[in-house]
């Protein structure tokens, strides 16, 4: 370790409707997690699964002490979960990992070694992902590079949540929407280091993904959020204000050419319809855009001003001393 004492880790395992494989990861990520040195934690974030997964859990948690159960009162999505999980967790070192065996347990140590060489996130990289080739790997070849391009931080993939982080670049972060994949861009922005290391992927055992293509669009959008609010948050003006005014210049040269076009060319100013609705169509497009992203700032205000969470907790199991333990929280 680097300051000389031993790091615990903390595992965080977002879980929606996963019961067939709840049992399996817990034994692997146990086995797993006794070999190393370090003490250790299992936060399973129950966002809201509809199946026996919550029996599962609480079962589990009573049989082992490690095991620690974050149950929300409805489904917040994956990035609600894993944050939970960072607010939850105790040790310096976070480990997130999915719930349905996609990832492999076994992985983790060689992600540690990494960390302990001086970084402060390693990310899983699924080089060999088996994931339906047309559906997931080809678009998310493609929105990978471009998350990186536009972000600036190299990494191969972003969608892998087998991720290992210092608990110290996380612990601030607040995620919204689809953006758990973007924790190492704001790690990065917080001044960490960041590496990767090709890590296995498995195909879904149990049920069936709980994402279509609409993801992607989710991401892009996220993507335009992020790159927002690392350029424009201090002085939106500059983005707003500059497209006030090209827009407006814009709008003077087209008055002028319509005016030279009825004294030169003797076309009428109603004769050409199509470049006033282009014209329109575009500003509306555009205009929604922006105004999509003065809501995410209202948003923020909301939430970080407040100090409101964006999900609820219904229970904390084994957060106390005594085993299968149970805390209400009324938040
Ligand atoms: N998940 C979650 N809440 C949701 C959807 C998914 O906590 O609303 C969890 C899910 O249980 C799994 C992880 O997030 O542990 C990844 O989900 P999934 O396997 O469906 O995504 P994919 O592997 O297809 O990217
Ligand atoms: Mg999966």
């Amino acid at each position: 370790m680097m300051d000389g004492t031993l790091s615990g880790i903390s595992v965080v395992v977002p879980v929606y409707n996963e019961e067939r494989s709840l049992s399996i990861l817990v034994e692997k990520l146990i086995a797993v997690l006794r070999e190393l040195p370090n003490r250790f934690e299992i936060l399973l974030v129950n966002d809201g699964s509809q199946d026996g997964s919550l029996a599962l859990l609480r079962s589990l948690s009573r049989a082992n002490r490690e095991v620690k159960v974050v149950d929300f009162r409805r489904n917040y999505g994956q990035t609600a979960a894993l944050m939970a999980g960072i607010d939850h967790a105790t040790n310096d070192i976070v480990v997130m990992i999915d719930a349905d065996l996609q990832n492999d347990p076994a992985d983790i140590p060689r992600l540690l070694a990494k960390l302990e060489e001086g970084y402060d996130v390693v990310s899983g990289w699924r080089r060999e992902r088996k994931d339906s080739e047309l559906k997931r790997n080809w678009v998310s070849r493609i929105a990978n590079r471009f998350i990186s391009r536009v972000s600036g931080v190299k990494l191969h993939d972003y969608g892998c949540t087998l991720k290992v982080y210092r608990r110290s670049v996380v612990s601030g972060i607040r995620l919204y929407g689809e953006m758990h994949r973007f924790i190492p861009i704001y790690a990065e922005w917080q001044g960490a280091r960041i590496t990767e290391l090709p890590v296995t992927h498995h195909a879904r055992q149990f049920g069936a993904s709980n994402y279509g293509m609409e993801r992607i669009f989710k991401v892009v959008l996220d993507l335009l959020v992020v790159m927002f609010l690392r350029r424009y948050f201090a002085k939106p003006i500059y983005l707003f204000g500059g497209f006030g005014l090209i827009s407006i210049i814009a709008a003077f040269a087209t008055i002028a050419l319509s005016i030279l076009l009825r004294l030169f060319a003797h076309i009428s100013l109603i004769q050409t319809p199509l470049p006033l609705l282009a014209a329109l169509l575009f500003l509306v497009g555009v205009i929604s855009i922006l105004l999509g992203l003065v809501a995410e700032m209202l948003v923020r205000t909301y939430y970080e001003s407040q100090g409101a969470r964006a999900y609820l907790v219904r229970e904390l199991i084994n957060f106390q001393a005594d085993p299968g333990s149970t805390v209400q929280e009324d938040i």
